[in-house]
């Protein structure tokens, strides 16, 4: 499969011009540090209102809000799994939270979608063992839904950034 609907960028998620941008949250969409907590800021009270409205999220799975301040259009929240030694499901969970996200792109019509690296800071996933779940799912959902142009995967330091290169690049 060719790889060029999949782009990987050093950046920050919350000023990227997409349809959507995924925000890896916490199970009360009520806001919180990292990527979360840089989205709420960006995008302004009216997220937080929304996300009161929604009333949480399951681990694995993933809701929609609108962007408001951020360039992006929607939010699509999903929370990823608190890594507890990978003998808990991690692995599957994780994977599920791609596939949920994808799952909004037809109806609300998202042709371009910006993922963050979900679950590997607060939440301790290993670099190395969610990379590749992350790249895998992505390429399965990308050939699921052919209405997407692009999957941008957003990563906030070098090391994340080197990671995704080397895995996408491997194979
Ligand atoms: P989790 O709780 O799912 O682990 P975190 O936000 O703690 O979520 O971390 C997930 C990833 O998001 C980490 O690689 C972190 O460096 C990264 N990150 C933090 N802020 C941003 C941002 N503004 N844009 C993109 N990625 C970010």
């Amino acid at each position: 499969m060719k790889f060029d609907r999949i782009e990987i960028t050093e950046g920050d998620i919350t000023s990227i011009a997409v349809d959507a941008i995924v925000n890896a949250a916490n199970n009360s969409l009520l806001g919180g540090g990292g990527v979360d907590g840089a989205i709420h800021r960006a995008a302004g009270p009216g997220l937080l209102e929304e996300c009161r409205r929604v009333g949480g999220c399951a681990t694995g799975e993933a809701k929609i809000t609108k962007g408001y301040n951020l360039q992006a259009e929607w939010v699509i929240h999903t929370v990823g799994p608190v890594w507890r030694g990978g003998i808990h499901g991690e692995e599957l969970l994780l994977g599920r939270c791609y596939e949920s996200c994808f799952r909004f792109v037809e109806p609300y019509r998202i042709k371009t979608i910006a993922f963050p690296s979900i679950s590997t800071g607060a939440y301790r996933f290993p670099l190395d063992a969610a990379v590749p779940i992350a790249l895998a799912k992505i390429k399965e959902c990308l050939e699921k839904y052919p209405s997407v142009d692009k999957v941008m995967i957003v990563c906030f330091n070098t090391p994340v950034y080197d990671t995704y290169r080397s895995v996408l690049f491997s194979r």
